[in-house]
C-alpha cells in the first residue's frame, strides 16, 4: 500500500540514524493510538455494507504491523461488524462498530436511516363475534426500498373507529420487519384500527385495518325429554351458552321430517326447520353407579356441510349425582355437547383423522394445527400433529385428543378431578376445521401439557367418560330434508 510505504520510509531512515550515533538500545513500539477511519458511516438502505480500517500507531505515531483488533457493535440491532472491519446495517437508528486493540479503543459511528414503507401483514378484513378480541392479532410489516425487512421500528396500534380496543397497542418490529399488536377487540359493525410507524421517510404511515363486529348467531336449542333439577338444567344452560360463544356463526337452516325414534329410544318426532341446532336430553339409567357415565352425538348431520342439526345427550342418572356433588357435571355437559356439535363424531366422515384404528390418529385440520402450535405444541415431535387419543377401546379413541399429551384439556377421554378441565382454543379452531364460525377468545387459558408425548406421572385423579360416543346412525340430510346418506355406526 502505497501511504504505508510512504510512512515506514522515513521511519526505518530515522531509526537506524537513532541507533547508529548514540549506540544504545533498540527502539521498542509501544502501542500508543488506534485511529479508525472513516469516523462515522451513514446508511440509506439495510443489507449494504461498508469496510472500516483501525490503524495501531506507536509513540513515534508510526504504524505497528499485524497489529491484533478487535471489532465488535454496541447494537447489533442497528449494525453489526465483522472481525475484519465489514459493517451492515441492519436496521433504522444509531449504533458504533468498536474497535480494541489491548487497552486501546475507537470507534466508528453508523448511522442508519433505510428509506421504509409501513405494509398490512396479517388480520386485516376480519369478522369476530361483538365484545371479543379477533382470532388474529393484526399485525404490519416495515420494508425497506430492497423489500428487506426493517427491524426495531416502534409501531402504535389505536382504534380509529367503532369503539373497540386493543392490548398491546406499543409494539415493535422484529428481525422479520413485523409488529403485531397484542389483540383487537371488536364491537358491533365496522371497527378500524390504525398502525403508525415512528420515524420519517415511511410512506404508506400510517396504515388502517378493518374488521366488523357480528352478533351471535348459532342458536343451540337444548330439549329435554325427562325430568331434570334446576342444578341439571343449569349444567345444560350454561354448557350451550359457552358453545354459542365458541361458536357464534349461523349455519343455513334445515328442514327435517323424521318419525319418532329416529334419534334414538324415546326421541320425538322431527318436523320442523332446524336453526340451527336441537339437542335432546335424556337422563335415566344406563348401566349403573361408574362406567358409562353419559354418551352424546350427532343422529342428523347436513349435506352439504357436515354440521350436526339434530342431537342427543343421553345420561346416567346414577353419575350424575356424584357429579354434581364433585362439581364435575358442568364439564361433562360441556364435553358432551361438544361431541353432538361434531368433535370426534364427524371427523372421519370428513376425512380429518389420518391413522384412525392405528398407533398414531392425528386431526390435521389447519386451524387446530396452528393453535397447537401456538399453545405450546410446537415442539411435538414424537407422531403427527394434532395427537388424537389411540387407545382405551371404540367411543375414546379416535374421538378424543390423547390424554397423553393433553392431560386436562376437556376434550381428552378423561376428566381430570381436582383441577379445571379448560376447553382451550385447540378445541375451539378445531369446531373451525369443520366449518363453524368461531371465536378463539372464548376459550379458556390452555397451555400442551406434555409436549413430550410422554404418559406423566399421574398428579391428579382421572374420571374416565369411557365410551361416551353414542353410536346412532347418522343421516346426512340435504337442505331440502331429503336423505342423501346413512352412516352406520362401527
Ligand atoms: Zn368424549
Amino acid at each position: 500500500m502505497p501511504v504505508t510505504r510512504r510512512l515506514w520510509a522515513p521511519i526505518t531512515f530515522v531509526t537506524i540514524a537513532l541507533a547508529a550515533c548514540k549506540g544504545t538500545e533498540p527502539f521498542v513500539p509501544v502501542a500508543t493510538t488506534l485511529h479508525v477511519a472513516p469516523s462515522s458511516l451513514s446508511f440509506t438502505s439495510l443489507g449494504a455494507t461498508r469496510q472500516v480500517v483501525a490503524v495501531v500507531l506507536d509513540q513515534r505515531a508510526d504504524t505497528i504491523k499485524h497489529a491484533s483488533v478487535v471489532w465488535s457493535s454496541d447494537n447489533s440491532g442497528v449494525a453489526t461488524v465483522s472481525a475484519v472491519g465489514l459493517v451492515t446495517a441492519v436496521g433504522n437508528g444509531s449504533a458504533h462498530a468498536v474497535a480494541t486493540s489491548g487497552g486501546l479503543s475507537a470507534q466508528v459511528t453508523v448511522s442508519v436511516q433505510a428509506a421504509a414503507q409501513l405494509i398490512k401483514a396479517a388480520g386485516d378484513g376480519q369478522t369476530g363475534l361483538t365484545g371479543y378480541a379477533l382470532n388474529i392479532a393484526p399485525a404490519v410489516v416495515v420494508r425497506d426500498a430492497a423489500s428487506f425487512p426493517v427491524p426495531n421500528v416502534a409501531v402504535t396500534f389505536a382504534v380509529a373507529s367503532g369503539g373497540g380496543s386493543v392490548t398491546g397497542a406499543n409494539a415493535t418490529t422484529g428481525s422479520d420487519g413485523v409488529a403485531t399488536v397484542g389483540s383487537w377487540t371488536v364491537q358491533l359493525g365496522t371497527n378500524t384500527l390504525t398502525a403508525t410507524a415512528s420515524g420519517s421517510g415511511i410512506t404508506g404511515n400510517p396504515v388502517t385495518l378493518a374488521a366488523t363486529g357480528v352478533s351471535a348467531a348459532y342458536h343451540i336449542d337444548v330439549r329435554y325429554l325427562t325430568a331434570v333439577t334446576h342444578a341439571q338444567r343449569e349444567a345444560f344452560d350454561s354448557a350451550a351458552a359457552q358453545w354459542e360463544r365458541l361458536i357464534y356463526g349461523d349455519v343455513p337452516d334445515e328442514f327435517a321430517s323424521f318419525p319418532a325414534g329416529t334419534c334414538g329410544p324415546g326421541t320425538p318426532v322431527i318436523n320442523e326447520t332446524i336453526d340451527d341446532i336441537i339437542i335432546f336430553v335424556q337422563l335415566d339409567s344406563i348401566d349403573g353407579p361408574g362406567k358409562t357415565l353419559g354418551q352424546a352425538g350427532p343422529c342428523l348431520i347436513r349435506d352439504p356441510g357436515f354440521q350436526p342439526g339434530v342431537g342427543v345427550m343421553h345420561f346416567d342418572t346414577a353419575d350424575v349425582a356424584g357429579l354434581l356433588a364433585a362439581g364435575k357435571f358442568d364439564e361433562v355437559v360441556r364435553h358432551e355437547m361438544g361431541h353432538v356439535l361434531g368433535f370426534g363424531t364427524v371427523w372421519q366422515s370428513l376425512g380429518l383423522v389420518p391413522g384412525a384404528g392405528g398407533t398414531d390418529p392425528h386431526f390435521i385440520g389447519a386451524q387446530a394445527t396452528a393453535a397447537f402450535d401456538r399453545n405450546g405444541g410446537q415442539p411435538y415431535s414424537v407422531g403427527a400433529k394434532v395427537p388424537v387419543e389411540n387407545c382405551c377401546g371404540l367411543g375414546t379413541q379416535d374421538s378424543h385428543w390423547r390424554e397423553t399429551v393433553f392431560a386436562t384439556e376437556l376434550m381428552t377421554g378423561f376428566l381430570n378431578s381436582g383441577v379445571p378441565n379448560p376447553l382451550s382454543v385447540i378445541t375451539t379452531a378445531a369446531m373451525g376445521d369443520l366449518g363453524y364460525v368461531v371465536n378463539y377468545a372464548a376459550s379458556e387459558p390452555y397451555t400442551v401439557a406434555n409436549v413430550a408425548g410422554l404418559r406423566a406421572q399421574a398428579s391428579f385423579s382421572q374420571i374416565e367418560l369411557g365410551d361416551d360416543i353414542l353410536r346412532l346412525p347418522i343421516l346426512v340430510v340435504d337442505r331440502r330434508g331429503k336423505v342423501t346418506r346413512i352412516i352406520r355406526p362401527k
